[in-house]
């Protein structure tokens, strides 16, 4: 089963991600985990996203395709996978469909997390605050400047996606302001449903 997450920042989908994949034997690919350990490890990709991703903006489209036309080959993705933060643009989108088709797979189902964007910033600053009382860093992009720049970039160029796929007959919802388990539990009933084989 090959999923999409999709959402604002904060709306919780690498938090989903994480626990669907385990529950259903899926691998979670993220695109801002796998900058953020290009940026941590000083790669030629890393050293090209770094200002870009810490200002909020979007990497270039042909990087991320990269990144995930060679990730989505790898063995652990035969059993399926569930993508979260790409695609982020209709360019990533039709890139995936592409790489989908020639590898003989298929999107199952792309999934919105509905969220209330007045509750975004606060949970921003609360995944900032968690990170640093755990003893870790907080991601260069969680403060209001770069999450501003995020949401506009959503707005203008992910959140199209929606209707893209819902063209598609692809798209279901989910409320991402309920608590994470009740999230989850929504999750499950959608792919339970039969929306994805
Ligand atoms: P995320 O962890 O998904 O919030 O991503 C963090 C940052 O990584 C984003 O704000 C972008 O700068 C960059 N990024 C992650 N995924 C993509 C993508 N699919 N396309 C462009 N930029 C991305």
């Amino acid at each position: 089963m090959n999923l999409i997450l999709l959402g604002p920042p904060g709306a919780g989908k690498g938090t989903q991600a994480e626990n669907l994949a385990k529950r259903r034997g899926l691998v979670q690919l993220s695109t801002g985990d796998m900058l953020r350990a290009a940026v941590k490890a000083g790669t030629p990709v890393g050293l090209e996203a770094s200002a870009i991703m810490e200002a909020g903006g979007l990497v270039p489209d042909e990087v991320v395709i990269k990144i995930i036309a060679e990730r989505i080959k790898e063995p652990d993705c035969v059993n399926g996978f569930i993508l979260d933060g790409f695609p982020r643009t209709l360019k990533q989108a039709a890139a995936l469909d592409e790489l989908l088709g020639f590898q003989g797979k298929k999107l199952d189902a792309v999934i919105e997390l509905k969220v209330d964007d007045n509750a975004l910033a606060a949970r921003i600053e609360n995944r900032a605050r968690e990170t640093i009382a755990a003893g870790g860093v907080p991601r260069s992009d969680d403060n209001a400047e770069a999450l501003k720049k995020r949401l506009m970039a959503y707005y203008r160029e992910t959140a199209p996606l929606i209707g893209y796929y819902f063209a598609k007959g692809k798209l279901s919802c989910v409320d991402g302001m309920a608590p994470i388990p009740e999230v989850a539990a929504q999750l499950d009933d959608v792919l339970n449903s039969g929306v994805a084989p």
